[in-house]
Parts: structure tokens; sequence; C-alpha cells
């Protein structure tokens, strides 16, 4: 059953029998249907195959502004990585570690863990994103928290100011990653290389950039597209081209020519972005 908190905003966002296709947290693309009928709001997710029903004569219907970036909270019962059971630990290194991500490289006050949920949490104050540590778990990240009015996106990595102030007059590099790992990644092999840099570097949460995050990537020296090595990252970095062209914001690709920027070495990384930082 998906909990109501990922689908049910979506399907009350509907006219009585209407129905959408919509994407389940940070699936590449859209497979969740979502419906409003006479007696019910349900859903079905074709990546999951799992689905969820709510009926309607057990529901006080109230006119509730619905925010489309709706998520559920912030796990309460999250503790942070070191208050982790032994196995808990070992499980969360072991998969960070396959992911290229072994100790030191996130910041670990940044890593929590929920385990009614089972998923690694990275936080950022009130809002964070869970990795599911079962491998076979879709969608294998959700977002957590009050995102409301914030760009979808992650920054392990601000120049000057940070990506939240709306008159935000950054003007230095700008390196796009496509998940969170791969941006923490990259800021660390920067850290380490290139400590002075005023490079920032956000994961996008996927290969697109939404019309709210926009701004943040115009008046750049240049944006460094480091999507994944693979057909996907590819088209997100020529739609990302495409659509900053529009705006005179040139963009470099630096995709790894196979895999993701997270398997690299961090030496690796810095030697690419040697001559931007
Ligand atoms: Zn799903």
């Amino acid at each position: 059953m998906i909990p109501r908190a990922e689908w049910l905003a979506a399907a009350q966002s509907l006219p009585v029998g209407g129905k959408r296709r919509i994407k389940h947290g940070f699936e590449a693309t859209a497979a969740m249907d979502v419906w409003n009928n006479d007696d019910r709001w349900s859903c079905y997710c074709h990546r999951c195959h799992e689905g969820g029903v709510v009926y309607k004569e057990h529901q006080r219907v109230r006119r509730a502004v619905v925010e489309p970036d709706r998520v559920s909270p912030v796990p309460a019962a999250c503790f942070r990585l070191a208050e982790a059971s032994a196995f808990e630990q070992q499980q969360i290194w072991s998969l960070l570690c396959r992911k290229g991500c072994p100790p030191g490289v996130i910041p670990e006050e940044t890593i929590w863990y929920d385990r009614t949920v089972r998923r690694i949490l990275l936080r950022d104050e009130d809002v964070c994103l869970g990795r599911a540590i079962d491998p076979n778990r879709l969608p294998k990240w959700l977002p957590y928290g009050n995102w409301h009015g914030k760009p979808m996106i992650w920054a392990t990595r601000t120049g000057a100011v940070g990506t939240q102030a709306a008159d935000s007059a950054e003007s230095g590099l700008l390196i796009l990653t496509e998940d969170a790992l791969s941006a923490y990644k990259v800021a660390k092999s920067i850290d380490t290389y290139a400590p002075g840099s005023s490079a920032s570097v956000v994961a996008t949460l996927g290969t697109t950039i939404t019309d709210r995050f926009l701004p943040y990537c115009l008046g750049r020296s240049a944006v460094l597209c480091m999507y994944d090595g693979d057909p996907a990252g590819l088209r997100g970095y020529r739609a990302m081209r495409q659509r900053l062209a529009v705006w005179q914001q040139p963009v470099v690709d630096m995709r790894p020519e196979h895999g993701d920027p997270k398997n690299n070495d961090l030496a690796v990384i810095a030697e690419r972005l040697e001559k931007w930082l």
C-alpha cells in the first residue's frame, strides 16, 4: 500500500471522474495513475506495482488548497547515524560505499536514519531526501519535509550566497549533477583539491531543470553538466543546453564517459574540473 502522502493530494486535485498519470517520488517517468472516483480516491504505480485507496465515506471532505509539491513530513522517529545500531550503521555504510560515498564524503551530521521506513535520510534543516536501504524498494529516493516555495534540488556546496534567496546574485561556476550522492562526491573533491574555489554544486534530483530552479542557473560564468554517463544523462544535458541557450547561458558537458560522477575517485573528478576551479 502506497502511503497517502505520496498520492492522495494529487487524486483529490482531480475533478470527480478524473484520472491523471503523475510521477511517484523521484521516479524518472510519470508511472503512477491517480483517480478521483465517486466513492473513492485511488492510485496505482506501474513501477512499484503497488496502489492505494481511500474511501470517501470515511473522509471528511475538505476543500483544502492542494500544494503541488506536497510531500510527507520528515519522519518523526528519525535519528542521527551515530544513534543507529551497529547493524544499521553497517547497512548504511555498506550502501553508501557501494554508491561511491565512503565515510568522509558526506558530512556526517547530514546522515540520519529512519527505522520505520528503512531509509537513509540526507537531512538539511526541515527537508530531507530518503534513500531506501532495500535495493528492490521503489522509489529509491523520496523527498520529505517542507519544500514549499523551494526548488526541489539538493545543494552540497554553495559558492557565496545560499540558493534559497530569491534575489541571490550568484554569478560563479555552477556544477549540476543528477543525484545527491554525486553532488556530495563532487563537492568533496573540490573541497579537497581546490578548497578556495567558489564553485557551487547542486543536484537537480533527476535530469530536468525546473522553472523554480531556472533563475539560479542564469548569469553564471559557466554551468557544468555532470549528469551520468548514460543515455538519460545525455538527453538531460541536451535539454539543459537547449533550455539555457534561450537565456544565453552557456553549458559545458562534463559527464563521465561511463557511470555516474560518484563512481569516480575524488582525484579523477578534480582533474576533470581542474581548468574550471
Ligand atoms: Zn512508484
